[in-house]
Parts: structure tokens; sequence; C-alpha cells
């Protein structure tokens, strides 16, 4: 997959002209490459060695090599580009301007999980850049990366379980019975419908396992099995809501 990543704001902080500080991109961008995927960056920097009005007073009239500088960065952190600004191949088959990619991660784009950070201590200024920790999430749940329990386990963090810390012993076993799942099951389903007829599903054993118990010769360790089953299939649901 051809994967077109926007640079300032996107792969760093805002803070054009210099190179903007990490912001968790480079481990997500090394494992697209791992998987076989090919970065193309795709940035409104450009190189300008000469002051030149820019007709924007919004814009300042700045002079450097910035998009050397951005490419620089790439080769710092170890990953490889197949191009700047314009895919090499395209050309033979389009004179659109367009650069041709399968997926586009820009900070300006709609739906990019955005992540905001106040810069000052009164949160009258803030700063916001693309949530690495939320889009590895979305690209493991589209298949784009393989799944891993790390990814999972920064989502928990999000979910404050480990505030929990009355009932730890109920929670551990539902957090056991999660990984179980996501281990026998890796795709969970990203329509909302479709995770409710799964969590559904489990629910409807718990209502089982109760008439078993009050009419029959079911055990309460049997109802608290299936309460633990259709509890992890709620925090799978919050889960995968938190990346929407
Ligand atoms: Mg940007």
């Amino acid at each position: 997959m051809i994967i077109c990543i926007d640079f300032d704001g996107t792969c760093v902080t805002h803070e054009f002209p210099k190179v903007g500080k990490d912001i968790g991109a480079v481990p997500v961008l090394k494992r697209l490459v791992e998987s076989g995927h090919e970065i193309f960056l795709f940035t409104m920097r450009s190189n300008r060695p000469i002051s030149n009005p820019t007709g924007d007073e919004t814009i300042q009239d700045v002079t450097g090599m910035f998009v050397e500088n951005a490419v620089t960065w790439f080769k710092e952190n170890g990953i490889p580009l197949l191009g700047i600004n314009e895919n090499p191949t395209q050309k033979n088959w389009t004179i659109s301007p367009k650069a041709y990619g399968h997926l586009y991660i820009d900070d300006s784009a709609l739906g990019c999980p955005i992540k905001e950070v106040h810069l000052t201590t009164n949160g009258d200024k803030t700063t916001k850049y693309v949530d690495w920790v939320k889009v590895e999430r979305i690209l493991e749940c589209m298949n784009i990366l393989p799944h891993t329990t790390k990814s999972s386990s920064s989502t928990k963090i999000n979910l404050k379980l480990s505030d929990l810390q009355s009932n730890l012993q109920k929670y551990s076993e539902i957090d056991k019975e999660l990984e179980r799942a996501e281990k026998k099951h890796p795709n969970f389903p990203i329509d909302m419908f479709r995770q409710l007829a799964v969590m559904q599903e489990e629910a409807g054993e718990v209502t089982k396992a109760v008439l078993h118990y009050h009419y029959e010769n079911g055990t309460l360790e049997h109802v608290k099995e299936e309460l633990i089953q259709t509890a992890a299939m709620c925090m799978r649901m919050l889960q995968s809501l938190s990346v929407l």
C-alpha cells in the first residue's frame, strides 16, 4: 500500500520553519515499512532559498531548505521514502497534480485522530497534532498493520482500568478474558451493529446461565463466567469507540 504522509502536525509538532518535536510517529511509520507498505512524503514544505513576498500576510516570507529538513528527519529516523510530493510512477498514466496514494495521513484530514496539548498552565494556548496511539489502533483495525497487544494495552490505559483499584480481582479477570478474546478473534468488527451482535450474544449467555441457576441445577460460577465474557465484549466495544 502506498501511504501519503503529511509532515508538520503529523510526523512532528507544528513548528514550521523549524522541524517540530517527536509525537510518536516514528515507531508506527517503521511498523508500516516493516509490514511492506511504502511511505510517501506529502507536504506543503518546499525549499525556499531566496526571499520572495508571499502575497499572504498570514504566511511568512522565510528562506531555507524546508523540504530537505523534513527528508533528513525521515533519514535520521531510518524511514525510507518512496517519493516527495509527487509519485514518480503516476506520470505514465495521469497528468493530475495530486500525488497518488492508497491512504493519506494528515492532521488536516477529516477523521484523523488529533491530540490537543496545553502549552500554558492556564490552558489558553494549545497545540494540536496527530494522535499516533489511535492511528496505530485504526491501522490495526483496518488490517493495514498486524494486531499487537501493545496498542490494546495503551488503549486500556486511556480507559483508566488501572484507576479501578477496588474489585481489582474482577477487573483482572475481565482483562484476561479480553486478551483471550483478542487472540482468538483478532478481527473485531468495525461496524457498531456487528459489535453489538457479538456483545448481545454474550449477554444472551448470561440470561441463559441465570435461568439455569434459578430453575435448574446451574451454578453461580457459570453466571460469573458469562458476565465476565460479556464485560470483556463491552470493553472491546469501548476500545473501538475510543479510536473514533
Ligand atoms: Mg500538517
